[in-house]
C-alpha cells in the first residue's frame, strides 16, 4: 500500500510480499527471501522504523529501502488514560478515519482490545460503537499497528520474552472482526509469528456477535480463543439487542460454537453477556443460559452494561447480577463479573466511538477536487 509520499508501506505485509516488495523494488531476486527474514526481524522484534539503524543491511542498501519503503504507525490524536491504569488511544489513519484501542494493564500483564473496522455494521442497541455507521475495514496493517502503537508506548522493544504489560490480545474493539476477517487474519498471524511480536494464540480472544459461517474457518485458521457476544437467551429478545440474531439465531450460533475446531475443557469458548436491567438478567434467563449451554466447553464472562450520552437501558442491579452468576456458576460454569475498566474516559466495553463519519461517494470526490484545486493553487 503506497504511502502518502509515494513510498510502499511494508507494516502488515507477509513476509512473502515483502520478498515481491524487494524484488519489485529492483532488489535481486535472490536474495530476497533472506532480506525479507531481516526486515521482518527489525520490524516485527526490535520495533524499528528507520532503516538506517538496520545494521544487518548494507548500507547502501539502507539508503535504497528509505526512499522506497517506510514502516508506518497509525498517529495517536488522543492519548487518554483512566485512574484505574486503562489507557485509550483515538487513532488516526493515513486517510484521517479514526478507530479506538484500549490497553487494560493488570498487575504482571496487560490486554490491548483492537480494533478491526472503523464503526460497525451491526448496530446492536446496548453498544455505542453501534450507533456508529461502518465507515470502512481496518487493513492488516492498521490493525497491527495498533499493537505496534501500544508496544511503542509501552517500551516494549525489542519483543521481551517475559513480564510483558501487552501479553494478551483481545479483538473487541471497534467493529466486527469476521465480518473483516481476511484482514484480521493476516495481521494476527503477524501478531502471532515467533520471531517478531510473539503473542501466543493462547492470549488472543477474538469477540464475534456471531457471524455463523465464519466461526469455523476462525478456528480452523488461526485456532484463537472464541468469545461470543451472546447477550440473550430468546431469539426474540436477541433480535432487538443483537439484530445479527435474525440473520443467524441462538440456535445455529450455538450450533457452531459447538464445533469450533478445538475446543474442549482446556480450551473453552467465552459467552459474553451484558447485563441489562429489566431485559435480560431475571434467574429465569440464568438457568436458560444454563440449558443452552449444556454440552459446549463453555465459561461465562457477565458484563454490566457500560452507560453511554443516550443509551436506551440501564445496567442491572449488584444483586441481580450476583443472582445470576450463581445460578450459572453453581450449574458448573466459571461466571465471573468482568470488572469494569476505564469508564472515566470511555475505554469501557462498548464506549468506544470515534467522529468518523460514511460519507458518500459524491462527497469524496469533491473533497478530492477541492484538494487538487488547493495544491495547484486554483480557485474551487
Ligand atoms: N463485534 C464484536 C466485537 C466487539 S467486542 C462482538 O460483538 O463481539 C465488544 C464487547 O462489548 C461485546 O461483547 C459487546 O457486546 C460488549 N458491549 C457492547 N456495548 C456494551 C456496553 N454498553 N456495556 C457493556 N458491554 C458492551
Amino acid at each position: 500500500m503506497p504511502s502518502a509520499d509515494g513510498r510502499t508501506d511494508l507494516l502488515g505485509l507477509t513476509r512473502a510480499e515483502i520478498a515481491a516488495a524487494l524484488i519489485a523494488a529492483g532488489e535481486p531476486e535472490k536474495s530476497a527471501r533472506m532480506r525479507a527474514n531481516q526486515l521482518w526481524h527489525w520490524i516485527y522484534y526490535r520495533g524499528v522504523r528507520d532503516f538506517s539503524v538496520m545494521t544487518t543491511l548494507a548500507k547502501d542498501m539502507r539508503e535504497r529501502m528509505a526512499e522506497k519503503f517506510c514502516i508506518s504507525r497509525p498517529q495517536a490524536s488522543r492519548d487518554l488514560q483512566s485512574v484505574d491504569g486503562t489507557r485509550k488511544w483515538l487513532l488516526k489513519f493515513a486517510d484521517g478515519e479514526e478507530a479506538e484501542c484500549v490497553h487494560i494493564p493488570e498487575e504482571d500483564r496487560g490486554a490491548l482490545c483492537v480494533s478491526s473496522q472503523v464503526g460497525c455494521t451491526l448496530t446492536c442497541r446496548f453498544c455505542h460503537t453501534g450507533t456508529m455507521k461502518l465507515v470502512r475495514n481496518l487493513s492488516a496493517g492498521e490493525i497491527v499497528g495498533q499493537v505496534m502503537l501500544a508496544r511503542d508506548h509501552l517500551n516494549e522493544w525489542p519483543s521481551p520474552p517475559e513480564g510483558r504489560m501487552l501479553s494478551n490480545i483481545v479483538m473487541m474493539g471497534m467493529g466486527e472482526p469476521l465480518y473483516n476477517f481476511d484482514n484480521v487474519s493476516k495481521a494476527l498471524k503477524i501478531v502471532m509469528d515467533n520471531e517478531g511480536i510473539a503473542i501466543s494464540k493462547r492470549r488472543i480472544t477474538l469477540s464475534t456477535a456471531g457471524v455463523v459461517p465464519m466461526i469455523e474457518r476462525c478456528g480452523a485458521e488461526l485456532g484463537v480463543n472464541l468469545a461470543i457476544s451472546l447477550h440473550a437467551v430468546r431469539d426474540d429478545i436477541r433480535d432487538v439487542i443483537v439484530p445479527l440474531n435474525k440473520k443467524y439465531p441462538i440456535k445455529e450460533l450455538l450450533a457452531a460454537c459447538a464445533s469450533y475446531p478445538g475446543l474442549s475443557n482446556a480450551r473453552r469458548i467465552t459467552f459474553e453477556y451484558v447485563m441489562l436491567k429489566g431485559i435480560n438478567d431475571s434467574a429465569a434467563d440464568a438457568k436458560e443460559l444454563v440449558r443452552l449451554l449444556k454440552g459446549i466447553p463453555a465459561k461465562v464472562n457477565l458484563i454490566p452494561f457500560n452507560p453511554w450520552p443516550g443509551a436506551p437501558y440501564e445496567c442491572s442491579s449488584d444483586e441481580a447480577i450476583r443472582k445470576f452468576s450463581d445460578i450459572v456458576f453453581n450449574a458448573g460454569y466459571s461466571s465471573p463479573v468482568r470488572t469494569p475498566r476505564g469508564r472515566d474516559i470511555m475505554a469501557a466495553c462498548g464506549q468506544l466511538k470515534s467522529a468518523s463519519v460514511k460519507r458518500s461517494k459524491a462527497e469524496i470526490l469533491r473533497e478530492q477536487a477541492a484538494k487538487e484545486a488547493a495544491a495547484a493553487n486554483l480557485p474551487v
